[in-house]
């Protein structure tokens, strides 16, 4: 059955039959894996190939021409729709290539293999008084993965995107050829893998410049607004003055008071004003707790969550944060750098939502428009009887990257659960949310979508994107060796896949 959220497979539906005989050559059923995107909406399965060597990778490309199929990179495996799926085909997960290959203390340059986590990345260097410049709301992403999709953190309108900190990388053609890409060699090519969510090739090897600190301290500051008005306006008055600026919103109060929010602001602390920083700096001073209030596991908050996360319990939970946050307004307080970023990875965030799992929908708007459309689609999904449960305000700037979806502007993160019921309202939903985009000049977050159709990414990317994407595809895959279900869905023919 062909799934309506991502035109994938949905095996857990409905049974399904494979074509197995493709190519001369047959995949060895063995390697037949299930494949679940991470808001657990959508699954596939596929051949997983775990190579840890470039020659690895270059004997699966050439196992995918001898059978007919196609590849797909996959790392952390941490992107919410269909980016990292291919459904009856080859699945690269990369995860395996995961040394640290350079690093230099004194300047704060770093060389990895793709699949090196942010997790991983952090850890080695804090200590040397270094921090990742972007972080992902989770550490379990991987530099590949992130560089390919060209994440975001919360520090988005100063320090642009996870592209914007990479000098170069190699990247491995379908032809086999490695090649080394920056922004004078190949530079078109440089522009457009950064963002190119892997159908141009293979980052095999990345280096970055980190973000020197002088503490394992972050200063945090609290604020909270009455509603959306106040909300954008506050950011847009402030945000200038701190490093970090993440606004948790309040979605599910209806009327004046929907978008209220929990504003959080951090700025690094200067030389000096750590009096301990070797100490703060050390990595047992960083971890998250494995306990919530000294009892209850983490694994397991899930389950106490669970009964709360449907539309009634959601109402109250967003309620219950507001005012806990009203209660601590102008609270102000200094915390390690990872519980601040990766709080998402002190749960199990994805299972509260039950079997069908969740989708994210994450717009992006230019300013003058970012009040008007967010309250629009406020609006338009309490109208539709799909709130959604929680909403992440960030604050972005352009991007030099071909696939963007950078704006001067804001995003709005939104979780959607998905119910075998509710399904094609949500998706009809979200077409009905493309639209109110698009008439405010937004773009979209392919990391974040499952529901994208072809004629909305042609209209927020423009065909002439699109055709230069395409033509350097062409170029640099010529036989399209690499296909994934999000390109197949978006781009391939039309998207007719
Ligand atoms: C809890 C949570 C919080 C998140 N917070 C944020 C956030 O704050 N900001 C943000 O921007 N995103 C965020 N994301 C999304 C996430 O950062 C992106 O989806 C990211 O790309 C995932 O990295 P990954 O290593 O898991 O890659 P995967 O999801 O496995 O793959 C992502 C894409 O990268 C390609 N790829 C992977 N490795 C390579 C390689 N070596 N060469 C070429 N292509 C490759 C894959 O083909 C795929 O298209 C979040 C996701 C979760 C689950």
């Amino acid at each position: 059955m062909i799934d309506e959220l991502t035109q994938t497979i949905n095996i857990d539906q409905e049974k399904i039959s494979l074509n197995w005989e493709r190519g001369p050559m047959a995949m060895p059923t063995e390697r037949l894996e299930e494949l679940v995107a991470w808001g657990r909406a959508s699954r596939t399965v596929g051949y997983v190939f775990r190579p840890s060597t470039v020659d690895d990778l270059r004997a699966v490309f050439g196992l995918a021409e001898a059978s007919g199929r196609t590849v797909t990179f996959r790392a952390g495996g941490n992107s919410y729709g269909d980016a990292g799926a291919n459904g009856e085909n080859i699945i690269l997960s990369v995860t395996r290539m995961n040394r640290i290959l350079e690093w230099y203390p004194q300047t704060g340059r770093i060389t990895v293999e793709p699949g090196v986590t942010l997790q991983q990345l952090w850890e080695y260097i804090l200590g040397d008084g270094w921090w990742i410049p972007i972080a992902t709301g989770t550490m379990k992403t991987t530099v590949g993965g992130c560089a390919a999709m060209n994440t975001h953190g919360k520090n988005g309108w100063q320090a642009g995107t996870f592209g914007d900190h990479v000098e170069s990388f190699e990247l491995l053609l379908p032809s086999g050829e490695l090649i080394t890409c920056d922004r004078q060699q190949n530079r078109d090519i440089f522009h457009a893998a950064i963002g190119g969510f892997g159908m141009l090739g293979c980052f095999t090897r990345l280096t970055m410049q980190m973000k020197r600190v002088y503490s394992g301290l972050i200063q945090v500051e609290t604020y909270v607004t009455r509603n959306l008005a106040e909300t954008m306006s506050y950011f847009e008055a402030h945000v200038a003055e701190y490093d970090y600026f993440v606004g948790w919103l309040d979605a599910m109060v209806r009327g004046r008071a929907v978008g209220r929010a929990d504003i959080h602001k951090a700025r690094h602390l200067a030389p000096g004003e750590d009096p301990m920083p070797a100490q703060t700096l050390r990595l047992e001073n960083q971890r998250l707790p494995a306990n919530v209030m000294g009892i209850i596991p983490n694994s397991l908050i899930w389950r106490f969550q669970r009964p709360f996360w449907n539309d009634f319990g959601m109402y109250f939970v967003n309620m219950a944060k507001y005012w806990a946050a009203r209660w601590h307004n102008h609270n102000s307080y200094r915390q390690p750098h990872a519980l601040f970023h990766f709080l998402l990875d002190y749960f199990d965030w994805d299972k509260p939502f039950g079997p069908g799992g969740l989708i994210q929908y994450q717009p992006f708007i230019p300013v003058a428009n970012a009040e008007a459309a967010f309250g629009e689609i406020f609006r338009h999904c309490h109208k539709r009887g799909l709130p959604n449960y929680l909403s992440v305000l960030k604050r972005h700037r352009p991007d030099p990257f071909l696939i963007s979806y950078g704006v001067d502007g804001y995003s709005m993160a939104m979780d959607f659960r998905i119910t075998a019921r509710n399904r094609p309202r949500v998706v009809q939903m979200t077409r009905e949310l493309d639209e109110i985009v698009l008439k405010y000049g937004g773009r979209f977050y392919l990391a974040k979508d499952s529901t994208l159709r072809p004629a909305i990414a042609a209209a927020y990317l423009g065909d002439e994107t699109i055709a230069r994407f395409t033509a350097l595809k062409q170029r640099l895959d010529p036989d399209c060796l690499l296909e994934s279900n999000l390109w197949r869905r978006l781009f391939k023919d039309g998207g007719s896949g």
